[in-house]
């Protein structure tokens, strides 16, 4: 755990968080400034600060990343419609924090390019 990370003090109870789900690896929970009316971050129990962090052991956490968020779309009814799974790394990106997490977002049509 980072000290003064967000996601690991989520992670680790000492912040709340609203959880739609959970794993011996990751966990998931809403977004606290929601931009569409499903809006979920995926976030990895360990601490990543970013994509470019990741090492080739890290393959099949990230490949879990992408089978919980097809759960989450089937359990929650919007896997048919559509949804968006984003990852921002760095600034340009618009990365404000710094432990990887993947914004899966539904519940509207969302459009393309993103901004
Ligand atoms: P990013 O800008 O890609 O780094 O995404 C960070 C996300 O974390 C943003 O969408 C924020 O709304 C979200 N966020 C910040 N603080 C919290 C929090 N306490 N609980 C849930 N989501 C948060
Ligand atoms: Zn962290």
């Amino acid at each position: 755990m980072a000290t003064n990370c967000l996601f690991c003090k989520i992670n680790s109870g000492e912040i709340p968080g609203k959880f739609i789900y959970e794993d011996e690896d990751l966990i998931a929970f809403a977004d606290i400034n929601p931009q569409a009316p499903h809006h979920y971050l995926l976030v990895p129990r360990r601490h990543i600060p970013t994509t470019l962090d990741l090492t080739a052991d890290d393959a099949a956490l990230i490949g879990r990343i992408y089978l919980a968020a097809g759960k989450i779309a089937r359990q929650l009814g919007f896997a048919e419609a559509g949804f968006r799974v984003v990852n921002n790394c760095n600034e340009a990106a618009g990365q404000t924090v710094w432990h990887i997490h993947f914004h899966l977002l539904a519940g509207r049509n969302l459009t393309w390019p993103p901004g």
